[in-house]
């Protein structure tokens, strides 16, 4: 059997049971048992209640196809304590999968690379860290490359999702 590789981002904005949005995600990449962990991005006392948020990226090996890993993602924000249905409201834990080491997928419900990342300066950054010359299979660049021309205000975008 094949071992794919990962790169996920990982985002909390609320204290949940496992601590701070910081501690949460640590929890996270511990509990994924990922191969790579970027630094911890965190930024203090967003929004009304001051929670602050908190982003990271990893890197995780896994013979899981997509579908199955997006199941074990969503499992693990459930047991994190995230409900469902509330896209934009506070979130002890986000699990995104960004890039997949076996190219791209789409399907109703998954689509990767994930279709944001080149425009999210919290995914980019971090990714950087850990995966730098990881070649994005929709627009040929290196995460080094999108992160640079998101710098300069010129984030690539490659059309819409092919499926
Ligand atoms: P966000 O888009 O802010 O991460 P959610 O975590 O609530 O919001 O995700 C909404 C839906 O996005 C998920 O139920 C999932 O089916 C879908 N989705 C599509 N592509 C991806 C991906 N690459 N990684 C994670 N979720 C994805
Ligand atoms: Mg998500």
């Amino acid at each position: 059997m094949t071992v794919t590789s990962y790169a996920l981002a990982l985002g909390s904005n609320r204290r949940g049971r496992r601590g701070s949005p910081a501690q949460t995600l640590a929890a996270a990449a511990k509990a994924l048992g990922v191969e790579r962990l970027s630094r911890v991005r965190a930024t203090g006392a967003v929004g009304p209640a001051g929670r602050g948020f908190a982003n990271a990226a990893a890197i995780l090996r896994s013979d899981l196809s997509p579908p199955e890993l997006l199941e074990a993602l969503k499992a693990l924000e459930r047991d994190f304590g995230r409900r469902p249905g509330r896209r934009w409201g506070p979130r002890i834990l986000d699990l995104d999968i960004i890039l997949w080491s076996e190219g791209s997928w789409a399907e109703p419900g998954l689509v990767v690379p994930h279709p944001e990342y080149r425009r999210r300066l919290f995914v980019l950054e971090p990714l950087a860290e850990i995966a730098p010359g990881w070649r994005d299979p929709l627009t040929g660049l290196t995460v080094r490359q999108l992160l640079a021309r998101l710098r300069k205000g010129r984030p690539v975008d490659p059309g819409p999702a092919r499926t």
